[in-house]
């Protein structure tokens, strides 16, 4: 059970505020009566209506996860354990979905939703959207490193990286990384292709999106409205 505005704002429409105030003005019914109070408490499966547009039937979820290590970045698995142990059933129940993925042993920002065109644009690669992620990597990264993420490198297997950037961080060992696509192990293959191992790997934006470093390891938020509007 969830307070009624907080239920409003969760579908990314309206803050907790302005959701109040429609409740206020007597603009929400819920299962078809009138919502007394913002405060009260309801199911988040109840049907609710905002002027008579029932929005229950077309709920979005935006959800932002700090994923820890461990866990798969899907939906499920037959054996594995997924991202989706760490939500709470009702959000499981609207068929969240990862956009994109991350490996099992890297941690950080994931964001979960059941909007799939919006997931559909944040992955195209003609959209080339930032991704920004903390490296540790097995050995010092020095200019060279610089310059060859800078070029666009090709890999080893032949895959050819569009332009990224490495910004070395006061620990030698360590450095952002920004991408633009979202190969497979991209960020490993391309440490590797520089003959060192990322043993340390956090993703900490995605486009405008940014990990909120007040999330705890394994923690989730709904994404404010002011987050949503950002991505779109
Ligand atoms: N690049 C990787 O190698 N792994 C990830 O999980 C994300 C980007």
């Amino acid at each position: 059970m969830e307070r009624l505005d907080k239920l409003l704002a969760n579908t990314g429409r309206w803050s907790r505020r302005e959701a109040r105030e429609l409740v206020r003005q007597g603009r929400v019914t819920v299962d078809g009566a009138a919502a007394a109070a913002p405060e009260e408490k309801y199911e988040a499966g109840a049907c609710f209506a905002v002027d008579g547009e029932i929005i229950s039937g077309e709920k979005r979820a935006y959800v932002m996860l700090h994923k820890p290590a461990g866990l798969l970045s899907a939906t499920e698995d037959p054996r594995r354990p997924t991202v989706m142990e760490l939500l709470p059933e009702h959000l499981r129940r609207m068929g969240l979905f990862p956009v994109g993925r991350l490996d099992k042993d890297t941690e950080g920002l994931l964001l979960l939703t059941n909007d799939g065109p919006l997931a559909h644009r944040l992955l195209s690669p003609r959209r080339h959207v930032d991704k920004t992620y903390f490296v540790r990597a097995d050995r010092p990264f020095d200019g060279a490193d610089e310059a060859a993420f800078a070029a666009g490198m090709v890999l080893r297997d032949g895959l050819h990286c569009l332009p990224a950037r490495l910004e070395r961080l006061d620990c030698p060992e360590e450095a952002l990384v920004t991408i633009q696509e979202g190969k497979y192990h991209q960020i490993k293959r391309m440490v590797a292709s520089q003959y060192k191992q990322v043993v340390y790997l956090k993703r900490l934006s995605m486009g405008a999106l940014k990990l909120d470093p007040a999330l705890e390891k394994g923690a989730w938020r709904y994404l404010t409205p002011a987050e949503c509007a950002a991505l779109r």
